[in-house]
């Protein structure tokens, strides 16, 4: 009895005597673990900046394509459908013993995992791990999409809109010369050139079947989400579709339509992105005519929502002055919902003038900490959070790619909180209520149920920190 009595002492000892959550939270902001340990439990809203196939675990993978008995290229650690030259089909790997070690090295080249950080560029480790698991990325949409769900609710957090997968289209035999014309056009940045063959490129692609293609991939989105009863009490997700940057062109906008009119069709698909790296040569050689394809879809679809990756860029990847005007330009020109990263905003033309202008019209911007030190090298005060915060820029945390990075939401507000001293428990909480707010969800029903639920959740929470850590 007397060694259970100061056992309670000591444990008394140890905790933290807080009033308020805010003075707890002051009082373990350099402590990671105990960081972790109060952000795990807190509610957080959503996660609008999460790519689908970037936040599924590499394991789940590889699981995939064991259940699927696949061939792997010993040497390339490519994973093929099919035999052939130095492929291995896995269940003979395992008869020969010789599996665990492939599947390690699977893990290291669809991941950061155990990269050290200096023998490959860091971009490059990070993009390169999307074109590696390939086909094993979409093996089993169902398993990817319920482990998101399901990592989401146990980390406390009620909504994901991912970046899903781009729409497959059967949309050939387009008049080639739209190519050779739009990169004219962008040489001579010409936009009433631009704008002629846009419109000629959007009829072609109206008239050989973009809608039915769209209903088509909306059906299939939809019949997987119902199915899989993503959606419950306690939990929402929704999707956008995106195009990479790095294709031709014509192919962008082509796609770009499709994006479009899939999400103006579907309630659960609420918005479009445009992914892939943004210092590629192709992305940064297109940057200006990307935006008039936005500027010009969104006179098609007003409502249609977009958040794009613009800014995401460190000095050192290109010249200075390729960061002086992506962001400008997908908040100006574009006229972006959301920007997604935004890190060379210090570097943007007029910043303080482009920082007001999107807390005034109420752009978010979606900051990914450990997504932006792993891919970036950018972290700590050289990161714009603050920039964004003093002005009252909407923030909103995010994951950006959980599984490849081996990360989660949790990790995002440790580094938060650890880095940026300045932001109070009531700035954390307003965050949260952000990432409802700005999301694209379209029913205000839905964005009001899950809001409501955060109220009551953070009740809980904040009683229970204060249970747990007040005298
Ligand atoms: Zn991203």
């Amino acid at each position: 009895m007397k060694k259970l009595f100061l056992f309670a002492l000591v444990i008394g000892a140890c905790r933290a005597d807080a009033q308020t959550v805010d003075q707890y939270l002051q009082k373990i902001r350099g402590n990671t673990a105990e960081l972790t340990a109060f952000f795990q439990q807190m509610p957080k809203g959503g996660d609008l900046h999460n790519h689908y196939t970037g936040s599924v675990y590499a394991e789940t993978y590889i699981d995939c394509i064991v259940d699927s008995n696949w061939y792997v290229n010993t040497n390339t650690l490519k994973v093929t459908k099919t035999p052939g030259d130095g492929a291995t089909r896995i269940s003979d790997l395992k008869t020969a013993g010789e599996w665990p070690t492939y599947q390690e090295k699977l893990l290291q080249k669809w991941s950061v995992k155990d990269y050290n950080g200096v023998s490959y560029p860091c971009d490059k480790q990070f993009f390169e791990t999307f074109g590696n698991f390939g086909i094993a990325s979409g093996v089993r949409y169902d398993v990817g999409l319920l482990e998101l769900k399901n990592r989401a609710k146990s980390e406390n957090v009620s909504y994901i809109e991912t970046m899903f997968t781009g729409i497959p289209n059967h949309i050939a035999g387009l008049d080639t010369s739209y190519n050779t014309k739009l990169e004219q056009g962008l040489a001579d940045k010409d936009e009433v050139a631009i704008k002629k063959i846009l419109d000629r490129e959007y009829e072609a692609v109206l008239k050989k079947g973009a809608s039915a293609a769209a209903e088509d991939f909306n059906a299939n989105v939809a019949a997987l989400h119902k199915g899989l009863h993503i959606d419950d009490g306690d939990f929402t997700m929704r999707y956008q579709n995106y195009v990479a940057r790095t294709q031709q062109p014509a192919d962008v906008f082509k796609n770009l339509i499709l994006c479009f009119v899939s999400a103006d069709k579907s309630p659960l698909i609420v918005g479009v992105n445009i992914v892939a790296p943004e210092n590629d040569d192709v992305s940064m050689r297109d940057y200006w005519l990307h935006m008039r394809m936005f500027k010009y879809l969104h006179g098609k679809y007003p409502n249609v929502k977009y958040s794009m990756h613009a800014g995401e860029l460190a000095l050192g990847m290109v010249k200075p002055e390729d960061m002086t005007w992506h962001i400008n330009a997908a908040v100006h020109t574009a006229g972006a919902n959301r920007i997604g990263h935004g890190v060379d905003m210090p570097y943007e033309h007029n910043s303080y003038g482009l920082l007001e202008y999107m807390a005034k019209n109420k752009v978010a911007i979606e900051i990914n900490l450990y997504s932006n030190e792993f891919i970036l090298k950018v972290k700590n005060d050289a990161h714009p959070f603050t920039l964004y915060n003093e002005f009252n820029v909407p923030i909103v945390i995010c994951t950006d790619d959980a599984g490849v990075l081996r990360s989660d939401l949790t990790r995002q507000y440790v580094l938060l909180a650890k880095r940026y001293k300045e932001v109070k428990y009531a700035d954390i909480k307003r965050f949260v209520y952000n990432s409802i707010d700005y999301s694209f969800i379209e029913e205000e029903s839905i964005k009001d149920k899950i809001k409501k639920q955060l109220d009551d959740k953070f009740a809980s929470f904040e009683r229970d920190v204060l249970a747990a850590h007040s005298k």
